[in-house]
């Protein structure tokens, strides 16, 4: 969420509240979407900061709450379009993932993400500069027992099997390993890897078509809290209403709705919601 141009962390937290919202994930927008700049390591911390800082005033306002802190493969696009050499990005998401790690260390974060491949074709050399990135950040994470939270192409299982081998080279707890706004032909085989899938409630069907897979995922809202965006991003509050009449309607159980938003919760970040 954005404090800087959105409705802000204790607004959001009041209305995913109010409709039975419990604990939230608060994971780094862009740096653009601040106003920073895209490869100023400075700007990377603040924008790390402003995500901690947002996750801090979710927590006061009565929402328990994690910090997730990273940077958008779509920021290793724009650097390597705007004439940076492939070298000097690796470089600097190498740097943010070590700060990252630096501010888990601290216990200001639980993991690194949005990290990742661009969700649009790339050519070959960005998937592997992306491939990169993502290994270090499985290794720092590791040695943190912290999760990354990966923003992925929709290619289903061939998507997931690259992952799968990434996470087996780096040696992480596969669970730890989430597949953000991963669609339902992502949701199976990513589960009989071990890794967490999330599927986005706000797409169309998607969470429907999930559901006979049995609780075996997370959700998300994806809520950029930017009123230009919209689309299949859905406010964390409508995610939190929509899941409550799922139960209602009967498309799930409440210990379906238990084990999604709680069980799964506990045994990926290793915390209680009790
Ligand atoms: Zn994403």
């Amino acid at each position: 969420m954005n404090p800087v141009g959105g409705l802000g962390p204790r607004e959001v937290a009041r209305r995913f509240a109010s409709r039975g919202g419990s604990f939230m994930v608060v994971v780094s927008l862009l740096t653009v979407d601040f106003g920073l700049n895209v490869g100023d390591l400075s700007d990377v911390e603040k924008l790390f900061k402003l995500t901690i800082e947002s996750s801090r005033m979710v927590s006061e306002a009565g929402v328990k709450s994690v910090a997730v802190i990273g940077v958008h493969p779509a920021e290793c696009n724009a650097l390597l379009e705007r004439g940076w050499g492939r070298n000097e990005v690796r470089d600097h998401m190498f740097k943010a993932i070590d700060l990252a790690a630096r501010l888990i260390r601290q216990g200001e974060a639980v993991g690194i993400g949005e990290v990742g491949r661009p969700h649009w074709d790339v050519g070959t050399e960005v998937v592997d500069l992306c491939n990169d990135v993502i290994l270090h950040a499985f290794e720092a994470a590791r040695d943190l027992d912290a999760v990354v939270q990966l923003h992925l192409e929709r290619r289903g299982a061939e998507t997931v099997e690259s992952i799968a081998e990434l996470a087996r080279r780096a040696n992480i707890k596969s669970h730890k390993v989430i597949l953000h706004h991963a669609a339902p032909d992502m949701v199976g085989p990513a589960a009989s890897r071990g890794l967490t899938p999330s599927v986005p409630v706000g797409r169309k069907g998607e969470f429907e078509a999930s559901v006979p897979l049995g609780p075996i995922f997370v959700v998300e809202s994806d809520f950029a809290d930017d009123v230009k965006r919209t689309g299949s991003v859905i406010p964390p509050w409508t995610m939190a209403k929509k899941l409550r009449e799922y139960v209602s309607t009967g498309l799930i159980e409440e210990k379906f709705l238990d084990t999604i938003c709680k069980e799964n919760i506990e045994r990926i970040y290793g915390l209680s919601l009790t």
